[in-house]
Formats: C-alpha cells, structure tokens, sequence
C-alpha cells in the first residue's frame, strides 16, 4: 500500500456557495482512509437550467482558497470557473484524462445525496470509465439507491478494497465511514438571511469574508 499511496488523486466538485465544514470534514476522514495525498476542489460554473449561486465565480473561489490556506491536503483548481460555458464533470474529466494519461488512478468524489442523483448527470455512463468515485455519507439521505437498476450498478461496481482504488486507475465506487455533518450550504444561506449565526458550520475566515462582503443577506 504505501508503495502505490501517493498515485491516487481525487476532484472535489461542487458550487461552494458558500463553502463549509460538511464540505471539508467528511473529506478530511476520506482522505485518512482510503490514503488520498490531495484533494482538488473544483468549484463549478453552474448550468443555466439550475439555480444559480448568490456568490459570484470570483467570491465563491476566493472562499475556498479562505477555507483550504494552510491544510497541505487540499488544492484549488479553478479551471470550470474560467469556461463561458456550464460544467459538465465528464468533461472536466475527459481534460484531466488526457493530461494525466490512462494509467494514472483518478477519483471523483461526492457525498451521498450526489450519488443518489448520478444517473441524472450528463453523460453519467461515462464517469466510471474516467474516474473512480469516492462516496462521503450525509446525514438524511439513504444508502441504497432509488431502483433496483440503480442498485444493480452501484452494486456492480463497489470495492471494499483501498488496494484497488490505488491499482487501477478507474471503475469502482468506494462507500467510505465518514462523520455526518448536517450541513448544507442552503441552510447556511437561509441563516445568514435570517441573521443568524453560521460560525460553527464553516471556517472562520470564510464566516469573515461573507460578512465583509455582505453575501446572502
Ligand atoms: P446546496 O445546499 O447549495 O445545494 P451543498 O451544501 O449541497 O449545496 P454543493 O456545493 O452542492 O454543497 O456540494 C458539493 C459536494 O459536496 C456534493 O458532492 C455534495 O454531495 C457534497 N456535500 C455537501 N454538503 C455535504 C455534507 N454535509 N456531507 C457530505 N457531503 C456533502
């Protein structure tokens, strides 16, 4: 296991709008187990068809840098935020693929309410040949899927085995034990609406510049 630990890299996709310590803190306990060296967090431009963020791409970025400075275990890429165009994460994958060749294992990872929604996602059949996925838990959402097709392919392509996630550079779909945070970034967002305080869901420079910048409010 050591041998190979440092080949596995994981994405982190999301809005971020704003940034907060469900986001971090599953992934932290994640990273411990299955012996991830860097988490990217890749904050999306959003498609027009959903709702779009309060924070604009510039804050909602500058809030994660805020919240990762100084834990060696996260990086920020922005590249999404810089696109005219929506984001699709088999797109973003199909980029990294092909700068980081076919061989070199690759992971994606979500929490649990994502992975309940994938088969929603643009091209999702795809995903599994570019990365494999990494599962947080998340208090509220269950854990099997919504049909038995559903099942049928989650079932197909879990591991229990860390080994493989580092061996093999993409296909399985890892359910990690990670603490439930009930967090989410529209409550924060309703809080901060409504004036209530937010300093326990999410880190204290982030809570700074929120103030600062009069966001959600
Ligand atoms: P919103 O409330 O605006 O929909 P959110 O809090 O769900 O936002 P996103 O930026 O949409 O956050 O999520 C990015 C990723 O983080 C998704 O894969 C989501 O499942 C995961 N995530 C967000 N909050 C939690 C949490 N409390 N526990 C585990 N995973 C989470």
């Amino acid at each position: 296991m050591a041998k190979t630990a440092s080949r596995l890299t994981a994405l982190y996709g999301g809005t971020f709008d704003p940034i907060h310590y469900g986001h971090l803190k599953p992934v932290e306990a994640l990273a411990k187990q299955v012996a991830l060296h860097q988490v990217t967090i890749m904050p999306n431009n959003v498609p027009p068809h959903r709702a779009q963020p309060l924070a604009n791409s510039e804050q909602r970025k500058t809030m994660v840098e805020l919240a990762i400075t100084g834990n060696a275990l996260f990086k920020l890429d922005d590249r999404e935020l810089q696109r005219e165009t929506p984001s699709y994460t088999v797109e973003t994958l199909e980029q990294l693929r092909s700068e980081i060749g076919a061989e070199q294992p690759l992971a994606f990872i979500v929490g649990q309410d994502s992975l309940l929604s994938l088969q929603r996602w643009y091209r999702w059949e795809t995903l599994l040949t570019l990365c494999h996925l990494l599962v947080c838990q998340r208090p509220g959402y269950s854990l099997s899927m919504n049909t038995p097709e559903e099942q049928q392919w989650l079932d197909a392509h879990q591991t229990t085995s860390v080994e493989e996630l580092h061996n093999q550079p993409a296909g399985k779909i890892y359910l990690a034990q990670t603490p439930m945070y009930d967090i989410s970034a529209t409550a924060i967002r309703r809080r901060l609406e409504q004036h209530l305080p937010c300093d326990d869901l999410l880190p204290a420079a982030v809570a700074e510049f929120i103030r600062q910048h009069h966001l959600y409010c």
